[in-house]
């Protein structure tokens, strides 16, 4: 084979610091999902990714530990879903592989929408105790959105793993995020079979 690369990098779009910055801290759980879905949008004026989510915050505190964004197409990578980036980006800044050590604040995950097959099985080893969400799946769903083989009962398996999930946080605002990403146009990727992409309008 020819020579890989000796480290792994991607680059956060360059907006998101600023963003994240301007965070005002808070323990109310909507205006941390407006901040999530603020984000989102974002990504999508910025044409730097999906129109996806997702931050690390500290649950007591209410202090922003880490704020991701879907970076699939604009870091042409498919695991860089938003729950990802902001995991990866929270254990980084805490420098440990687990946000649940016996010696650390309970962590909670927010994401503008629910999670796919890959980031449900991706939350446990996180070490994030609750997970919070705004749009539902069936929103993603009507955009063309495919979550993969997640199991129905998906809440109850995050449940039984000792992490707390409530959804349809601040639903409209998620779901017009996802609306106003269809009607400006951008990527869908499709997995059947294999990655498709369908469209790409900017
Ligand atoms: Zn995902």
């Amino acid at each position: 084979m020819s020579k890989q690369p000796d480290q792994i990098t991607f680059s956060l779009p360059e907006w998101l610091a600023e963003y994240a910055g301007n965070y005002r801290t808070s323990i109310v759980l909507e205006e941390w999902m407006r901040f999530v879905i603020g984000a989102a949008r974002k990504n999508i004026e910025e044409c730097t990714g999906g129109p996806f989510a997702a931050a690390v915050f500290e649950r007591e505190t209410g202090k922003l530990v880490s704020l991701g964004v879907n970076l699939v197409v604009s870091r042409q990578s498919s695991v860089l879903h938003t729950e990802m980036v902001a995991i990866i980006l929270a254990q980084q800044q805490l420098g440990t592989y687990d946000l649940g050590g016996t010696d650390m604040p309970a962590h909670e995950l927010l994401s503008s929408a629910e999670p796919c097959a890959m980031c449900f099985g991706a939350l446990p080893w996180s070490g994030v105790r609750y997970v919070v969400t705004g749009a539902l799946s069936e929103d993603g769903r009507l955009i063309g959105f495919d979550e993969g083989a997640k199991p129905e009962n998906w809440i109850q398996e995050l449940e039984s793993r000792g992490i707390e999930v409530r959804t349809s946080v601040e639903r409209d605002q998620a779901r017009e995020v996802l609306l106003l990403y269809q009607q400006t146009g951008g990527h869908i990727v499709q997995h059947e079979g294999e990655l498709t992409l369908t469209f790409r309008l900017y």
